[in-house]
């Protein structure tokens, strides 16, 4: 356990899948004025720098949000969205420093809304702690060293009763994919209305490909609607000659929300497949979108 850190992989196509959906949904949660309670359950540091050590051992971000900053398309709104946040904490052209979703959260929040955020990684809570520091955001912003599947059940629900939840785990232990889904279960039966934002990698794995279809199931047992994105970059099938000495890198994700904002399913239409036309690696990028409920 704790192998995984997000600097390896901060800005990747992952995140930019993840953090455009993050940010069209709350867009449309913020329009309203009644308090919003956000809760990720899996923060990491909250802050990445692109040209640090970490990031530049694996250069994900070359291969996605580098890509976005460097395409001379007109891009999709939900798309150019995502690219002005990073840009936000960047200064001039060049992107060094990439937001985790604790950074971009907190940017769209405003002063009555509330966010908690779970990181179990000692080194990582301590750089999240530092960074929240500097926003000076007060009570706003929690931050717990505690593992973010049960701590969150005692936010659920929040007292004003409108939340968004990120589950953002690493899923470098198996168990993670059992407990993603008791984690849905168990908070559509605490706070059925609550927004629920599941990322997941696709990868050659049972749980991994069960998973979209588990928690499908969840969501029609509580009768709620739900959202599937998924976008991929590449084959999963790595040619042995090229793979010598190299690691593979996650070939697709998808994100799962249950009872998604009305207005994300048109925005995702509209830039999911300039997401695979500007992040795709090889012929068999792709993507899809499917509703239910
Ligand atoms: N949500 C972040 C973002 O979008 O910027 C990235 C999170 S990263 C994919 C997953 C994080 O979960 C890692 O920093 C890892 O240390 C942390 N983690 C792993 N198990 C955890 C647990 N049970 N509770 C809370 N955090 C955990």
């Amino acid at each position: 356990m704790f192998s995984y850190r997000h600097a390896f992989h901060a800005g990747n196509h992952a995140d930019v899948l993840k953090h455009t959906v993050l940010i069209a949904a709350l867009q449309h949660l913020l329009q309203k004025d009644a308090a919003l309670t956000v809760v990720d359950t899996h923060a990491g540091a909250g802050l990445y720098r692109l040209d640090g050590d970490y990031a530049t051992t694996s250069a994900e971000s070359t291969d996605g949000v580098l890509r976005l900053a460097a395409a001379a398309a007109t891009l999709a709104p939900a798309l150019q969205d995502y690219l002005d946040m990073v840009r936000a904490f960047n200064q001039g052209n060049s992107l060094r420093v990439y937001p985790g979703s604790p950074f971009i959260v907190q940017r769209l929040l405003r002063e009555h809304d509330k966010l908690k955020l779970f990181e179990l990684h000692p080194t990582d809570t301590r750089s999240l702690a530092a960074n929240v520091a500097q926003l000076d955001a007060g009570r706003q912003v929690a931050v717990l060293h505690e593992d973010g599947f049960e701590g969150t059940r005692k936010f659920l629900p929040p007292p004003a009763r409108r939340a968004l939840l990120l589950c953002d785990p690493s899923y470098e232990i198996k168990s993670d994919y059992g407990r993603v889904q008791d984690l849905l279960d168990e908070g559509l039966r605490r706070f059925a209305t609550g927004v629920y934002a599941i990322w997941y990698p696709i990868i050659p794995r049972p749980e991994a490909h069960d998973l979209p279809r588990r928690l499908k199931a969840l969501a029609h047992k509580a009768g709620k609607p739900w959202l599937h994105a998924t976008l991929t970059v590449k084959s999963s099938k790595i040619p042995s000659a090229a793979s010598e000495g190299r690691r593979p890198g996650l070939p697709a994700s998808g994100m799962f929300l249950v009872n998604p904002p009305y207005p994300l399913q048109a925005a995702l239409k509209a830039c999911l497949p300039q997401m695979v036309e500007l992040l795709g690696q090889d012929r068999n990028a792709a993507h899809t979108l499917e509703t239910g409920g």
